[in-house]
């Protein structure tokens, strides 16, 4: 029998936990997926997973050699900018073939009110003039560049409890994790009686429930808009991506 094809599957994201569902049964293929070690306890991955960053563009061309990684599936985060750039060059260098599962973005709709940013540091100057008490769902990184909004009261959605304090003079941390319904929000938004949201433009179903209740609160979001697309191939689904390995195992 011929040597499987090795597939490194960086993830992060519920495409990448879906895909590695799909692809890891297939016998011609050994998937390895690869996480960032950002949360405690991570969605289960079938098949070999390895945690932690690489060591930038070197220490990732080290790790395709190594491995053998036949073919590289970035499915990362898509404001995850900076794994994507040095999967790119490292797969350029290596010679590794690599395609990028890219969520589409958001769009707005008609009664959405966006105020868009092209970064969370702007997203918290366009926040202060707007809001008193905002819903943060950026994730806990980008926490401290609202810290100067003494004014502003925040609702901040984390995946597991912080293991510090945050940066915030006024806030309070409410856990969960995706999928979020919109009815949901809803509850959420009028309890807290928030009156601005701010989200990353991520895209997908199962963080759309606050975007939509924010348009039927008419809430204003501060959306802060994708970094710049990492040239190459892309797809937008997990099928697609599949049919991507398949076509390159034959
Ligand atoms: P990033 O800024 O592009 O990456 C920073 C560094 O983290 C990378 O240079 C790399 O370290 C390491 N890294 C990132 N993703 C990795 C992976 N899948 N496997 C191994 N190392 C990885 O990315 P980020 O925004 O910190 O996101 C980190 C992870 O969280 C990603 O897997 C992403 O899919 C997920 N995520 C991010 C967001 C977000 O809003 N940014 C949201 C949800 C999920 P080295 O240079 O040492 O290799």
């Amino acid at each position: 029998m011929a040597e499987r094809a090795r597939l490194l599957l960086l993830g992060g994201t519920s495409e990448a936990v879906a895909l590695a569902g799909r692809a890891a049964p297939d016998p011609r293929l050994v998937v390895i997926s690869s996480l960032a070690g950002l949360t405690r306890k991570p969605a289960k991955l079938p098949g070999p997973v390895r945690v932690g960053g690489f060591g930038g563009t070197d220490g990732l061309v080290r790790f395709l050699r190594d491995e053998r990684i036949d073919l590289l599936v970035d499915a990362t985060h898509p404001f995850a900018a900076t794994m994507s750039k040095h999967a790119a060059a490292a797969c350029a260098e290596a010679g590794v073939p690599r395609l990028m599962v890219v969520r589409p973005p958001w769009q707005a709709r008609p009664g959405d009110i966006w105020l868009v940013a092209e970064n969370v540091v702007a997203a918290a100057a366009t926040l202060e003039r707007c809001a008193r008490r905002a819903f943060l769902t950026t994730g806990r990184r980008d926490i401290p560049a609202f810290a100067d909004l003494a004014e502003v009261w925040f609702l901040v959605r984390l995946i597991e409890p912080a293991d510090r304090p945050l940066p915030l003079a006024r806030h309070q941390v409410v856990v969960g994790r995706p999928p979020f319904t919109e009815a949901d929000e809803i509850a959420l938004l009028q309890a807290h009686e928030i009156d601005a949201v701010v989200a990353k433009n991520s895209g997908g179903e199962l963080t759309y429930g606050k975007i939509a209740a924010a348009r039927r609160l008419g809430l204003p979001v501060v959306m802060v808009r994708r970094p710049a697309a990492t040239p190459g191939a892309a797809v937008a689904s997990v099928a697609e991506a599949l049919a991507w390995i398949d076509n390159h195992l034959d």
